[in-house]
């Protein structure tokens, strides 16, 4: 059994009741770390020590800028002796970005953890560092290019996959990897009208959820209040909120529990 908690379901403006998106696998795989970590993990009673693995699909402030506060909390308050060992994953390039953010928030005070207690891995697939029961494929998809925007594909040794599709909107690798997966997690950011093609939209999405009617999408970084759901959505797509849990095995959900 897989656990697949949401400790944010929100996009960049943070829209009533919802914190930026953050999903965290298993109880100890992270997928980015958005400016309202800290908070968003003690709410489900979890401190920055619990986590072992950090997997980063791009590199816009949304996805990243609660970086520094995550080392800064682990170095002085829930690692202080330095026993945990933080391992990241991400595209080739990344760590220099982190170490700069780092930097220019807390001067001087990040580089020994950074150095000596997070390791950094921009390898594109291979074992989840930290999480043995896991595998992992990183992929391209279609989002600001700038950002250098990607997506995972997870495998659980079970044969249950995951998909975290990253913040992007309709592309040929998501539309290819999707029928092959349990669980979608898919990044809504805009309504439909929004003049972007780096977003999916309720159309884009209701899309390729009826091209993939055996999959289940779990749709995230959504744009709407936590009351007004998008209406007219298939019946594979689920829209979440802060604080859902589902457990889910080869073929979907199990349970959900809030
Ligand atoms: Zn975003
Ligand atoms: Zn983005």
């Amino acid at each position: 059994m897989v656990e697949v908690k949401f400790l944010g379901s929100g996009n960049a403006f943070c829209p009533d009741g919802r914190m930026h998106s953050l999903v965290l696998l298993d109880e100890k795989i992270l997928i980015d770390t958005p400016p309202t970590i800290l908070p968003q993990l003690s709410q489900a009673g979890l401190s920055p020590c619990d986590i072992n693995t950090i997997l980063f699909t791009h590199w816009h402030g949304d996805h990243i800028f609660g970086f520094p506060f995550f080392i800064l909390e682990r170095k002085y308050i829930s690692d202080r002796a330095g026993n945990n060992t933080l391992n990241i994953h991400l595209h080739e390039g990344g760590e220099r970005k982190l170490k700069e953010l780092s930097e220019i928030a807390f001067p001087g005070s990040l580089n020994d953890v950074l150095e000596n207690r997070v390791r950094f891995y921009d390898s594109k697939k291979g074992q989840v560092t930290g999480a043995p029961d896991w595998v992992f494929e990183r992929f391209p998809v279609n989002h600001e290019p700038a950002t250098e925007p990607h997506g995972y594909e997870l495998q659980h040794t079970s044969g249950f996959t995951i998909i975290h599709c990253g913040d992007s909107g309709p592309c040929e690798e998501i539309a290819k990897r999707t029928g092959d997966a349990d669980i979608v997690i898919i990044e809504v950011g805009v309504p439909d009208g929004v003049p972007t093609d780096f977003h999916f939209k309720p159309s884009s999405l209701s899309e390729l959820a009826h091209n993939n009617p055996s999959t289940i999408f779990l749709a995230t970084h959504l744009y709407t209040t936590k009351d007004e759901p998008i209406s007219g959505l298939p019946e594979n797509v689920i829209q979440v909120h802060d604080g859902d849990v589902f457990n889910c095995e080869i073929g979907g959900i199990i349970t959900k529990s809030n």
